[in-house]
């Protein structure tokens, strides 16, 4: 990269699901665009710890599942039935790699500048680029900014849950991607679809899964009457749930999961022990270190970044979209559609080509449990 002109049409901060898209399209518009990720691969949450390696360990556990259990009153005999743990996480990376590197080819081929790195903004037009490998930052100059940050595990409120993925026994979704065994007991916080997902893969490989849930009700958001369908389907096939109850903490006791809940409409304390527990409260918007106060970017609830209708924020040049801005988290919502009215502005036609590409991966796995709701 060095020897060349540091001044772009547009810079992306992020290279995920919002990010990726946009620096594409913008390339395929003839724009010179550099895209600045700091997670060493393209693909963002999505690509790398989220829908993909997540729907490869479903499609997987039910390939077993089915095998093991489901074929005999088809008059199928397959004895003996065995999981390779190593082999079924090494099928999991390779699904994530041949997709990541895709994403690099694209970038080549239309000519968007990769920088492995972290994005600060440091002034209207200004980008600081702080790479992986460390040294001296480098200044992207440019007419518009794209932040495309995402997001990241939200904690649980009003308890101590202390994340440690390495350790293995108290861990968020991107650490219960990645157990080297299949746990005896698992304990799910939070009966949300990236819960209920990780849950279903345990499950089939024959984890005792227990989901706690504050409410009284899975899936929020969902209609209640295919959540209660969704509820019964799941228990039918082994899921326990504790509705009700918040939970107060979470430890690792010398290598075993604790977990202190209270009910909600009162009642004694409870205490439940796991394997591993999963904390799956939800996502919250990541702009850590973005420089977001350098421009005074208006960060609103949650540090989710404030746009209007086109996606830009309130400082003239930058826009931001994805899981960093309002709405759902997940990847057919980081590109929502606009009017053709605001076809001219670089940050929406990029955001909306981005739609058309992934509109169809949330419609199909955002509820993918194998169920008939
Ligand atoms: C387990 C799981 C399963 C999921 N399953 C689905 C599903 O089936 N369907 C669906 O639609 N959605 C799913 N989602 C949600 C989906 O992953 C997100 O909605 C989507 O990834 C959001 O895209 P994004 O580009 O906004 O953010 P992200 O994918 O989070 O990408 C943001 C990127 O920006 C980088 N970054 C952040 N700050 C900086 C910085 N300052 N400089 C440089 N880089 C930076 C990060 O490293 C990251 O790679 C799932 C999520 C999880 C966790």
């Amino acid at each position: 990269m060095l020897g060349r002109s540091l001044t772009y049409d547009m810079v992306v901060i992020g290279g995920g699901p919002g990010g990726y898209p946009t620096a594409i399209k913008a390339g395929q518009l003839g724009m010179k665009v550099a895209c600045i990720e700091m997670r060493g691969r393209l693909g963002g949450t999505c690509l790398n710890v989220g829908c993909i390696p997540s729907k490869a360990l479903l499609h997987s556990s039910h390939l077993y599942e089915e095998a093991a259990k489901g074929w005999g009153p088809h008059g199928i005999s397959a004895d003996n039935v065995k999981m390779d743990l190593d082999k079924l996480m090494k099928h999991k990376a390779k699904t994530v790699t041949g997709l990541t590197g895709g994403i690099e080819g694209l970038f080549k081929k239309y000519k968007v500048d990769y920088f492995k790195g972290k994005g600060e903004i440091t002034a209207p037009g200004s980008v600081a680029m702080h790479p992986m490998e460390g040294g001296p930052a480098q200044t992207l100059s440019t007419k518009n900014i794209v932040i495309a940050t995402g997001s990241v595990p939200a904690g649980v409120p009003g308890a101590t849950v202390t994340v440690d993925n390495d350790a293995k026994v108290i861990v968020d979704s991107t650490g219960c991607l990645d157990l080297e065994k299949i746990p005896e007991k698992l304990i799910v916080i939070g009966a949300g679809v990236i819960g209920l997902e990780m849950g279903s893969v345990w499950r089939r490989l024959g984890t005792e899964v227990t989901v706690v849930e504050y409410l009284d009700r899975i899936t929020p958001g969902i209609d209640d009457e295919i959540a209660k369908k969704f509820k019964q389907i799941l228990e039918k096939q082994g899921m326990k749930f504790k509705m009700g109850y918040a939970v107060k903490s979470a430890t690792n006791e010398g290598g075993k999961g604790k977990l202190v809940m209270d009910p909600v409409g009162g009642g004694a304390t409870e205490t439940l022990e796991a394997d591993v527990i999963l904390s799956a409260t939800g996502r919250v918007p990541y702009t850590e270190g973005l420089g977001a106060e350098n421009v005074g970017v208006k960060l609103g609830a949650r540090g989710m970044v404030e746009i209007d209708d086109h996606f830009a924020t309130n400082v003239p040049g930058i826009y931001a979209i994805g899981d960093a801005v309002r709405g759902a988290i997940c990847s057919v919502y980081t590109l929502p559609q606009r009017s053709s009215q605001h076809r001219a502005q670089p940050g929406w036609l990029c955001a909306r080509r981005g739609r058309e590409r992934e509109g169809r991966w949330c419609g199909e796995e955002s509820l993918y449990a194998r169920c008939d709701v």
